[in-house]
């Protein structure tokens, strides 16, 4: 069995010897298995990144960004290769994981701007004969660590921005899926960039501590679950760095009577049961406003959940591929099992799913809960797996109240016809990413992408511009050249233009 090994300096590299089983899941069993670095092996990938960072630094951004310009051309021509090495090791489908690179491509579109977004701000005579600018400065050193679940876009979340800006960067992939992580930075390699500026480092909590523990590493982007957000948070700033930490969500939907429901439907069926509900902006909650409103989307929705196409990952034309891993499916289950004993109505029951050929694989259908109530642990955490709950209520403020109330605080939507309630709903929600009649609301790459409550730690969100003040620092210079020689008095004033 093959094993996946680290990016070090420019080099594939194998240290540690500690490994950890990569599998299919959509036949259940292992391919590969992924190498675990240990503390040597991190020290070894920081100490290259220190390395590179005096030159990276001063190369100019111009340069920087030609390197993101070839390699855009490298994803685009491996293109299939990438989705299918996702689709293997993740179970999503091969057309799910075009698109998830295809939104990573976007980012490195963006860091190509990089000459522009760095220009910095400048003003003349901010004095009498003072010129002041504003620079943004890398940081140097930074580190990202990632989740299974976008294998190839959130790593391009960061890296490509982080690299323009003039830092060097380590990442942590997931351990779950990283072949199409490692060989996605060996196209950045390809393309030209130096050596020691990308390390990959494949691990698990070890590597992960190490670099929360190095103070050679200046910031930490993070996304993953709540609890291992708020911990990255905590113990990496406790050490002084900046850390944006990318948690656990909860979205809900809000249904209005108005909404085109047959639209709406086909909304909630992507956005419910794409890759199998793995993702943070996946809807997890229906807000139905109104029985009626209720009662037609479980008409409606009952049949479509029955007939999704569900099977290996790796085929083309499917719905819905497997969960991640076994626990990941067992998880998902022991939920549908408690919403049945804690009361909610299971009118479909995606337990037991039988995929022919593929036995052994981590299936589940799809499951769809109505009379979901607050108090229910199937309303309360993160299931992250193709459950859909339903809770009904009797007024937009009502839901409004729902949401806002909810410790997660990622992506939301509303379908309506309304523009006046869409509006109340945008200005009043408390949530970081809102969509109207769009129910996957995933900023584009110039925008920035985040959630608020406990689904971010941190202040600034992740990639766009917020992602580049989050890599940069700002230095502000002011600068007076006296035009002829002469002596001026000591002024003992706080100098002013007043
Ligand atoms: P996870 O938190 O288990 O793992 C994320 C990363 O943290 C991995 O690289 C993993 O190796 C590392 N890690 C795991 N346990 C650790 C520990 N005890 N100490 C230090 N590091 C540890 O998350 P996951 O299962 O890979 O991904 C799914 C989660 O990520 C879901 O909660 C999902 O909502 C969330 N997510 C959030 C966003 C977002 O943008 N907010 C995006 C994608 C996924």
């Amino acid at each position: 069995m093959s094993t996946v090994a680290h990016l070090i300096n420019g080099e594939i590299t194998l240290r540690s010897g500690r490994t950890a089983q990569v599998f299919n899941p959509s036949i259940g069993e292992p391919v590969r298995q992924v190498e675990l670095a240990d503390r040597a092996t991190i020290q070894a990938a920081i100490d290259s990144a220190k390395a590179a960072f005096p030159a990276w630094r001063n190369t100019p951004p111009a340069k920087r960004a030609q390197v993101m310009f070839r390699f855009k051309v490298l994803l685009e021509e491996n293109k299939d290769k990438i989705a299918a090495m996702i689709s293997e090791e993740h179970g999503k489908t091969l057309e799910d994981a075009v698109g998830e690179l295809q939104r990573g491509i976007e980012n490195v579109e963006y860091a190509c701007g990089a000459p522009e977004l760095l220009k910095g701000e400048f003003n003349r005579n901010a004095g009498p004969n003072i010129d002041s600018w504003s620079d943004h400065q890398p940081l140097g050193v930074v580190a990202g660590i990632t989740p299974f679940n976008f294998p190839a876009m959130v790593p391009l979340w960061m890296y490509p921005l982080a690299i323009v800006c003039g830092n060097c960067f380590i990442l942590k992939p997931s351990e779950r899926d990283p072949s199409s992580t490692l060989f996605i930075a060996q196209l950045l390699c390809e393309a030209g960039l130096p050596n020691g500026v990308l390390s990959v480092i494949n691990g698990d909590k070890e590597a992960v501590d190490a670099l929360i523990e190095a103070p050679e590493v200046k910031a930490i982007s993070f996304v993953g679950s709540t609890p291992i957000a708020e911990y990255i948070y905590t113990e990496a700033n406790r050490r002084g760095k900046r850390v944006q930490a990318l948690g656990g969500a909860k979205n809900h939907a809000v249904v209005l009577p108005d909404a085109d429901i047959d639209n709406t439907v086909n909304a909630l069926m992507g956005a419910a049961y794409g890759s199998c509900g793995e993702r943070c902006m996946a809807i997890s909650v229906v807000v139905a406003v109104g029985d009626q409103v209720a009662d037609t989307l479980v008409a409606k929705l009952t049949p479509k959940i029955r007939e999704l196409k569900i099977g290996a990952g790796t085929s083309c034309g499917l719905d819905m591929g497997p969960l991640v891993t076994g626990a990941a499916r067992d998880k998902v289950k022991g939920y549908v099992d408690a919403g049945v004993a804690q009361g909610a109505t299971l009118v479909v029951d995606g337990r037991g799913l039988v995929v022919p050929g593929n036995e052994a694989g981590f299936f589940l259908g799809g499951s769809l809960f109505d009379h979901v109530t607050t108090e229910m642990s199937i309303y309360q955490e993160e299931i992250f797996g193709p459950v859909l709950c339903i809770v009904r209520v009797g007024s937009l403020e009502e839901a409004m109240k729902l949401i806002n109330d909810h410790e997660y605080g990622n992506g939301t939507c509303i379908f309506t016809r309304d523009g006046e309630a869409a509006r109340l709903f945008c200005d009043e929600i408390e949530v970081g990413m809102v969509g109207v009649n769009v129910p996957l609301p995933v900023p584009v790459a110039y925008h920035s992408f985040g959630g608020w409550k406990r689904s971010l730690f941190g202040d600034l969100h992740a990639y766009g511009p917020d992602g580049v003040r989050f890599y940069t620092k700002r230095k502000t210079i002011t600068q007076r050249w006296p035009q002829r020689a002469s002596h001026e008095a000591a002024q003992f004033a706080f100098p002013s233009n007043g």
